[in-house]
């Protein structure tokens, strides 16, 4: 099936985008079902990045599309201010069914940045209502992507997304990042080294006191800036700290959930809970935009038993809970349960894994990580020209029918956890090739 390219390029400002290069060169995804896109022209792209890491279930999912087409009918929207409707509830509750024990309570929200906003605002109106209004800063990590929010770019530590917007946050400190290149080469799952990094929270709370930091928040896996798998014991540590100094403990599972790493959430995996998770992307696998933020039952019942009556969070969207989202949600998770989807991601991680690896001795190729259905390649920039290489790699695969993802010089992959061996031979084929290619 062949779909008509747009005529008009101009009005469209472009997200995240190099606008004028695109522009000139175009390239368009007009189609996808299960494991591909396809061009406007028909021709097919293996999607080695499920998207943007959120089409965990594989696209063009009838039980998905269907179930959005029946809740259009039935309901398009209304509101959930002081107001309900049935699926948002139900969607709340499938979802508290994947969650770790106790976090039972859910917050919606349309994006991970809302949802990564929604959890920094919880952190703050939750030392509030236990009387601490003194807990007001808030810890991020260098390298941590949180979204484009004022909250989430502030506590997010990526210069790039920060320095054209003047003043952020006040009151924001970083860890710092757990990239260990030198220690961790070529780590397969959890690197080794670094669980020592988490202590840089004792010398925060040293330098501000603990009684003025409300919260910390890291993915679990960091994704955006290049697949940076936790040492061991790091988010332990991370964890064992929190909850020594009254510090909320957030995961950010935007990327994460939904079995990216073969478990329902990254926290299970990683064998740690935090108090506040966010997530968003692979709960509808993207048919229709969705975030949300669990938290601990005793975060709730602090906020909401703690407040006077009334409402008792001032936060919300118009959209929070939307009904084809919340249709979508419930498919969704339908299909993680019937086709066991982390479990499918556990199955072929070794195949995954050992696939990755196997470019190790590549041209140019400096470090090779994974865990789950995540893979990171770093490659040595070209001599003054960080990223080219990488960028120069993406265009020669998507030429040759595959979709990757590059950030910087290194480029992560993620598909969709449906992926089968062939597809795997054939994404790392293709880029390996691209790779040499670019040497
Ligand atoms: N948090 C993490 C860890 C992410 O990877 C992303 C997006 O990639 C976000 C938040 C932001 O999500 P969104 O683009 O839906 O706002």
């Amino acid at each position: 099936m062949s779909v008509s390219r747009p005529n008009n390029l101009d009005a469209y400002w472009m997200p995240f985008s190099d606008n004028r290069y695109f522009k000139a060169h175009p390239r368009m995804l007009a189609r996808a079902e299960g494991m591909s896109y396809y061009t406007p022209e028909g021709k097919e792209v293996l999607d080695g990045t499920a998207g943007l890491w959120c089409c965990n279930a594989g696209h063009g999912r009838v039980e998905i599309k269907e179930a959005i087409q029946k809740q259009a009918a039935i309901l398009d929207y209304a509101p959930t201010f002081q107001l309900g409707h049935p699926i948002a509830f139900e969607a709340a509750a499938r979802i508290a069914e994947m969650t770790p024990e106790g976090m039972d309570r859910i917050f919606f929200t349309n994006s991970g940045s809302e949802s990564a906003d929604t959890a920094l605002k919880i952190a703050l109106a939750y030392h509030k209502a236990r009387g601490e209004s003194s807990r007001v800063r808030l810890i991020g990590r260098e390298r941590g992507y949180h979204g484009v929010g004022f909250g989430g770019m502030s506590v997010g530590g990526i210069g790039g997304n920060r320095k054209q917007f003047g003043a952020l946050l006040p009151y924001v400190d970083h860890l710092p990042h757990t990239h260990g290149l030198a220690a961790n080469l070529f780590a397969k799952g959890q690197p080794a080294e670094g669980a020592h990094l988490a202590d840089a929270l004792e010398a925060l709370v040293a330098l501000h006191g603990a009684e003025t930091i409300a919260a910390v928040m890291v993915e679990p896996v960091a994704g955006s800036t290049g697949v940076l798998v936790p040492p061991v014991g790091y988010l332990e540590r991370l964890r064992e700290l929190c909850t020594r100094h009254g510090i909320l403990l957030i995961f950010d599972e935007v990327i994460t959930g939904f079995g990216r790493l073969g478990t329902p959430f990254g926290a299970e995996r990683l064998g740690v809970t935090p108090d506040i998770m966010t997530m968003a992307k692979g709960l509808t696998n993207a048919a229709v935009p969705m975030g949300a933020v669990a938290v601990q039952n005793a975060v709730y019942d602090a906020v909401v038993d703690g407040a006077a009556a009334g409402i008792e969070l001032f936060h919300g969207y118009t959209y929070s809970g939307h009904p084809l989202a919340a249709a979508a949600a419930i498919a969704t998770l339908d299909l993680h349960r019937a086709e066991d989807l982390p479990g499918r991601a556990r199955a072929i991680e070794p195949y995954w894994q050992e696939a990755a690896h196997s470019l190790r001795s590549l041209p140019n190729v400096i470090d090779i990580r994974d865990c789950g259905l995540i893979a990171g390649i770093e490659l040595a920039p070209r001599a003054g020209k960080p990223g080219a290489r990488a960028t120069e790699v993406f265009r020669r695969c998507f030429d040759d029918g595959v979709l990757i993802r590059v950030t910087g010089d290194i480029i992560a992959l993620s598909p969709p956890l449906i992926v089968e061996r062939p597809h795997v031979d054939r994404l790392f084929g293709v880029l390996g090739e691209a790779i040499r290619a670019e040497a």
